[in-house]
């Protein structure tokens, strides 16, 4: 089934608020085979509103829209597309007797406003969707010809719940009823790290282009190169089956640089090594000013193999609390292989525990040389003594150096571990 999203809002126009709704709805409805084939994104104008509904029913006869279903004189949602199917606007005794008793219950003082009485307000021949998470009820109004446009409400919490709870079950019996049910869109991603976006696609080849007929893109960020594997129109069984196959055939030529799939963080996959070696880490961050410690004590249940860190970003902390040799930083510097070595191990030893990772590097904008230029990052990692270092040339501004220089400490520290 294709379907149209039309997301209503001057806020979404300017920039202000991100349109979490429509990318909520892609993937949740993708998962049951109906396909969202265009977006189109209106300010809080009657004409715009009914115009983008128009157009998009008159291509894909499915509409959904989110927003200006509210009390205020900017939600315009209903009043025109009521107007566009040539429906009046009648008051809904239940829906409006329901809001004063919302209303009662959360013991503001006062009546209800008047102006909550717009959103009792129902094109006649209507069906009214309702809202558990919220006050504004949503409405599906469909025309002879069988042309509908679902309305919810925008605030992100109700979309979504709505979604779930009314939207999908309906378009889902939709589906059964015109015999279109039982095929999905579905993804699988494989995460990589450490190689680039063009080494990839030379280690895949032919591969690189539609694995085994299955859609593939090449999603890079400061994580990584996620690998997106997408299949489309198929039986449940026979998705999985294909992303399966074309997973395989990644795995076989990239493997090594993958380390997970989907959501999976590299953080996690540390914590979880160090605690099956039942050895405690701590981390010595200069570059970085605890990143590193951030990602992994973001994870619940760290603590139990996380110990704690030095954020040295001054040489003198480096010296005082790490024991960087003050000869180290004046033969290397302080952003060298040699310093990276001598934070890990000053993490590992000065905080007692089994393993310690160090970074150094320049994040920028300025502090870069010809022989360090910025986004230079020296990573170290000291397992029980034994010391690995790597550099990572990183692009990108600022921030980016520094979430590119944790994810490679993290890196490195786990294949450290898993070598061992
Ligand atoms: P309300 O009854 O609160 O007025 P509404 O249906 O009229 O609900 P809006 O006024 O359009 O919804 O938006 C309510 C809130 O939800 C705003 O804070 C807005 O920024 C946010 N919001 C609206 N549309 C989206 C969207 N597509 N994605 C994410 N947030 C959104
Ligand atoms: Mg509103």
């Amino acid at each position: 089934m294709n379907v149209e999203l039309v997301s209503i809002g001057d806020e979404l126009l300017l920039g202000y608020t991100i349109d979490t709704n429509a990318t909520f709805f892609a993937r949740a409805a993708a998962e049951l085979g109906i396909r969202v084939v265009r977006r189109s994104t209106v300010g809080d104008t009657a004409g715009e509103i009914a115009d983008a509904v128009r157009e998009a029913l008159d291509r894909t006869g499915g509409v959904i829209t989110s927003g200006g279903l509210g009390p205020t004189a900017d939600d315009l949602t209903k009043a025109s597309i009521a107007e566009l199917f040539d429906r009046g606007l009648a008051l809904d005794e239940g829906i409006w007797e329901a809001l004063q008793a919302r209303w009662k219950a959360r013991k503001w003082p006062g009546e209800i406003p008047l102006a909550n009485r717009t959103q009792a307000l129902v094109p006649v021949g209507a069906t009214v969707l309702t809202n558990r998470h919220g006050s504004a009820p949503g409405i599906w109004l469909e025309d002879p010809e069988g042309r509908w446009v679902a309305m919810l409400p925008g605030v992100p919490r109700e979309f979504r719940g709505m979604t779930t709870d009314e939207l999908l079950p309906r378009l889902t019996a939709r589906m059964a009823a015109t015999g279109a049910s039982g095929l999905v869109v579905r993804s699988r991603t494989l995460r990589t790290t450490g190689i680039a976006e063009s080494a990839i696609a030379d280690a895949l080849g032919k591969l690189s282009k539609d694995p085994m007929g299955v859609a593939l893109a090449f999603l890079p960020g400061w994580e990584g190169v996620d690998l997106r594997l997408t299949v489309t129109d198929l039986p449940a069984e026979v998705a999985d089956a294909q992303l399966q196959i074309a997973a395989n055939a990644l795995r076989a030529r990239v493997g090594p640089w993958i380390y997970g799939e989907d959501e999976t963080d590299l953080a996690g996959l540390v914590l979880d090594a160090l605690r099956a070696m039942h050895r405690r880490a701590a981390v010595a961050e200069s570059c970085t000013g605890g990143m590193l410690g951030m990602r992994l004590s973001a994870i619940p249940g760290s603590s139990d193999v996380f110990a704690g860190g030095i954020i040295s970003y001054d040489n003198e902390v480096k010296v005082r609390h790490l024991g960087v040799r003050e000869s180290t930083l004046r033969a290397h510097g302080a952003v060298s292989e040699e310093t990276a070595r001598e934070m890990a191990t000053g993490a590992r030893t000065r905080l007692g525990v089994d393993v310690g990772i160090g970074v150094t590097g320049i994040a920028g904008p300025s502090g870069g040389t010809p022989e360090k230029p910025v986004g230079t990052v020296w990573v170290a990692v000291d397992v029980l003594g034994n010391v690995q270092a790597s550099r990572i040339s990183s692009v990108g501004d600022r921030a980016e150096v520094r979430q590119r220089g944790t994810q490679a400490a993290l890196a490195l520290l786990l294949r450290a571990l898993e070598t061992r």
